[in-house]
């Protein structure tokens, strides 16, 4: 037995180095957003102000202006205003500015002097969270940086501007007035709010008025930004699409050959098919998890910033700036950086998970991650098309596991050897790429194609390996989400354990406890997702509680709709 364990040990230290070395391997890259973008300037009359699509840059009403860029070595002016390559230092900030002129902007009657300028930055779109990029340079006046996705904070020659009174007119015409703090912050606007581009004006007196146009790139859903992020994702649905016919296919050959029956060599199988879920616990569990996969794709942008720094432990992914909430996978597999932090941050990640973990456990698996949520589109998308699913046996359950304990070792290690989990992760190539993220793709990309095709032919097949499902099961045994047995009910007919998508044999084997018409039968593994329950013929056999009440629980009548429903198919 020992020795087993130490084989094992030693493949998974094997495989996960190989891992190492795969995480280099490019499945689909964007070039660096410096080097793909490009800058033009224009003088079409129209006011100083950039616009941004698609890595274009186009500065509109340049006469006059003066075009710089922020980089490593301080301000740099662009000359002629125009950039088709910037400099390898550059930080991806632009301003122009106009030399002061007179105008009545304030309708007093009175011209004033007016210097207007522009601003946008790029690193808004790269980072994980939105750097701060301010020139603080006298040749850029008044200034607005946005740092965290909802502060803006001005300066005036590179001084805070503290609390000052600004104008913010949006894109839809609506003026914000805004208040600065001591250190010339405001957080009254957030993102959401400037998309489509904001002018901020301040008037110190009523000799003078800054004007200040900013923006950012807009990554709407299905502007020609956004298509170019989903190409990645695209070509994963593709291959996936391709190994699903090619193993349908040679399945069928396969069969042939072997001489097996009819029905066996067309695949395809009259069974379930696709069907709606059953109203209750069934119809609930899709809705949250319908609901939260938007929300972990474009709820920050529905929703605004509030919950930013609620760090939900599941593979969601901070690559993508819209999300409703962090994700909290980035501090597991970045332990080096999570160390670097200040201890309260530390304290508020730990604290959180362990709340989290505790409150609901893999319950977030099998209601709230988006990965497990695709997974089951994919389970529902075989079921209508009736084609065969591939049962696992408890070999390859084993070699799952295998795979898990390489991936963890990967996911808590590989940021203290300098590696970055994220080049295996899937949810990288999802969330990300829905949201209008350019990120490029390494051997992640292989793993989503893995994920989608395993998780059609067998329901969750990727649950089964994930480092973060492991980790959310760990305080399994002091969790409020419980699955429990009446032994009594029980007739141990197996049909639990062949619906469980984790392959999770206790449920049916386990006969004793304190108490036989309650036994605990939850284990690390229980994502909650309901299956075994559904299955399950016997009135009361299996049943779901939370914090001690019952959610769910299996039902004979049910359980023979189903079955009704299941042959009425297979006979049409
Ligand atoms: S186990 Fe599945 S559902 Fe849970 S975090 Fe991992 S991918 Fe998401
Ligand atoms: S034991 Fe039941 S609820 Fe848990 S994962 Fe298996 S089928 Fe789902
Ligand atoms: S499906 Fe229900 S009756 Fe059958 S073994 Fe599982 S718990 Fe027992």
């Amino acid at each position: 037995m020992r020795k087993g364990r130490i084989i094992a040990i030693c493949v998974a230290a094997a495989l996960a180095l190989l891992a190492w070395f795969a995480a280099d391997i490019p499945f689909y890259t964007f070039e660096e957003p410096l080097s793909r973008a490009s800058l033009t300037s224009v003088m079409d009359g129209e006011a100083l102000s950039f616009t941004y699509e698609n890595d274009a840059i186009t500065l509109h009403g340049a006469e006059n202006a003066t075009v710089y860029g922020l980089t490593l070595s301080g301000v740099a002016e662009i000359p002629n205003g125009q950039a088709d390559g910037f400099p390898s230092d550059s930080l991806g900030a632009l301003a122009a500015v106009k030399p002061a002129y007179q105008a009545d902007t304030d309708e007093d009657d009175v011209a004033e002097a007016v210097i207007d300028a522009a601003k946008t930055d790029m690193e808004y779109t790269q980072e994980y969270h939105a750097t701060t990029s301010a020139f603080l340079d006298s040749r850029l006046p008044f200034e607005a940086t946005l740092s965290e996705r909802h502060v803006f904070t001005f300066t005036l020659n590179g001084s805070p501007l503290a609390n000052a009174q600004i104008d913010a007119t949006l894109a839809d015409g609506r003026t914000v007035s805004l208040t600065t703090d001591a250190s010339g912050a405001s957080d009254a606007l957030s993102i959401n709010d400037i998309r489509g581009g904001v002018q901020f004006t301040y008037r110190p007196d009523n000799a003078t008025t800054y004007r200040l146009n900013y923006c950012v790139e807009d990554n709407t859903v299905f502007s020609l930004r956004w298509l170019s992020a989903m190409m990645p994702f695209t070509l994963i649905i593709l291959i996936a699409l391709v190994c699903i016919i090619l193993d349908v296919t040679l399945r069928k050959r396969l069969y042939q050959k072997n001489g097996l029956p009819e029905s066996r060599v067309k695949i395809t199988h009259k069974g379930e098919g696709f069907r709606l879920p059953r109203f209750g616990f069934e119809m609930i569990r899709w809705m949250v998890m319908l609901l939260s996969f938007v929300l972990l794709i474009w709820g920050g942008k529905l929703l605004g910033s509030a919950l930013f720094n609620v760090e939900l432990p599941i593979l969601a992914c901070p690559y993508n700036l819209d999300q409703l909430t962090s994700a909290g996978c980035y501090w597991f597999s970045h332990i080096d950086v999570l160390l670097g932090l200040p201890i309260g941050e530390i304290l508020w990640f730990v604290g959180s998970f362990v709340v989290c973990a505790v409150l609901f456990g893999r319950m977030l698996c099998g209601f709230v991650c988006p990965l497990g949520f695709i997974q089951d589109v994919m389970h529902q998308l075989r079921q209508a098309l009736h084609v065969e699913g591939v049962p696992l046996n408890e070999r390859i359950y084993a070699m799952l596991r295998l795979i898990k304990w390489c991936l963890l070792l990967l996911f808590l290690g590989i940021g203290l050897i300098g590696g970055s989990f994220c080049d295996f992760c899937p949810a990288i190539t999802l969330s990300p790429a829905l949201a209008g993220f350019k990120t490029s793709i390494y051997f992640s990309g292989f793993m989503m194609v893995a994920v989608l095709v395993s998780g059609f032919f067998k329901r969750r097949c990727f649950c089964n390996i994930c480092p973060m499902g492991y980790l959310l099961g760990l305080p399994h045994k002091v969790s409020l989400a419980r699955l429990k047995k009446d032994a009594v009910a029980c007739t141990e007919c197996g049909a639990c354990y062949e619906a469980c998508p984790m392959g999770i044999k206790s449920i049916f084997t386990i006969r004793e406890g304190k108490d036989e018409r309650a036994i605990d039968v939850t284990t690390a593994d229980c994502i909650f997702c309901g299956e075994c329950i559904r299955r399950c013929p016997e009135d009361g056999a299996l049943y779901m509680t939370l914090a001690g009440k019952r959610i769910y629980t299996a039902s004979r009548m049910q359980f023979m709709r189903d079955y009704m429903n299941r042959e009425k198919e297979r006979s049409k």
